[in-house]
């Protein structure tokens, strides 16, 4: 890893971009809790970039991709802080424990989360811990999965003529089990639903839907490492959206809405690799409105 660094050159022109954009100093003794986006090294954001080019230790995620660690100072201590399903993991407790112990010994911490550490990824526990411990932090938010990723999959989280609200859940408590959630409100509610952590409970999460109301046929999206080299998109439907996830593979994000239908003509990811948009997918044939339906009852 070490070869990988950046040579002094380009260790200026980080500097110098965070110079020209007047971003704050990474202080010795601060924690900053920083989202490296969805996947793709490039969604990282210039406070992310010069946060790992700054600090003195980066403990990152299973989800962070690697090369972003290229951009580290060298002698920078690089903790792996992976917690991943089924896989040997590092507790909470720990990492939390570590964040306060090398701020108290005068680095400048950083925890990298894959995402945005706001959003599903603990990182609203690990900043309680260290207001506790009263060490100074700071939050980077980053683009999280469920917006940047479905962009990456051609999917717009929204568009006037299918929805109004976007609903994001975790299919995963604190107890590893489905969380309980009224169901019947979210399926009547939000037309377009947008489902993190939610591979292992689709199936069932599609059958609380579609029992509240919802269309089993109506358009669904499977992401599977989203925005990453590896990206692959299964379009499917509700009644099928178990399946569909499934065999995708891990991280997966998951979307049920008419708003997937936008794909055939918004997949710019597709198009680079010589796929071709569908001209036209808007029409009241195709994209059947049911923000309205759900929204004027
Ligand atoms: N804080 C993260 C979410 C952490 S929870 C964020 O804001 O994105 C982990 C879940 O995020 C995964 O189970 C998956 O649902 C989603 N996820 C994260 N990265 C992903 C990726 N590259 N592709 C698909 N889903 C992803």
């Amino acid at each position: 890893m070490s070869n990988d660094l950046l040579n002094a050159a380009e260790r200026t022109a980080i500097q110098r971009l965070a110079k020209a954009l007047a971003l704050p100093a990474f202080d010795k003794g601060w924690v900053w809790l920083a989202g490296a986006g969805p996947g793709d090294p490039g969604l990282i954001t210039a406070l992310g970039l010069h946060a790992i080019a700054n600090a003195n230790a980066i403990l990152y995620d299973a989800l962070v991709d690697k090369t972003l660690l290229k951009l580290a100072r060298p002698g920078a201590e690089l903790v792996y802080a992976g917690k991943r399903a089924g896989r040997n993991s590092c507790k909470q407790s720990d990492i939390s424990r570590t964040l306060v112990s090398l701020a108290r010994k005068g680095k400048r911490v950083l925890r990298l989360k894959g995402g945005d550490p706001f959003v599903f990824g603990r990182g609203a526990e690990e900043a309680l811990t260290l207001a506790r411990a009263g060490v100074p932090f700071r939050i980077v938010p980053g683009i999280t999965a469920g917006i940047g990723g479905l962009a990456y999959a051609g999917i717009p989280l929204t568009h006037r003529d299918t929805n109004h609200v976007v609903t994001f859940l975790t299919g995963h408590g604190a107890d590893g089990k489905l969380p309980k959630l009224d169901w019947a409100a979210i399926a009547k509610g939000s037309p377009t639903i947008v489902l993190y952590m939610a591979r292992k409970y689709a199936g069932e999460i599609a059958a609380k839907l579609i029992a509240a109301g919802r269309d089993a046929g109506e358009p669904a999206a499977v992401v599977g490492n989203a925005s990453f080299a590896d990206q692959n998109v299964r379009v499917t439907t509700l009644a099928e959206l178990g399946q569909a996830a499934a065999e995708s593979a891990a991280p997966a994000i998951l979307i049920v809405g008419e708003n997937v239908k936008l794909r055939d003509s918004l997949d710019w990811l597709g198009a680079l690799a010589g796929k071709k948009l569908a001209p036209e997918p808007y029409d009241d044939e195709v994209l059947r409105p049911i923000a309205h339906v759900l929204t004027s009852t």
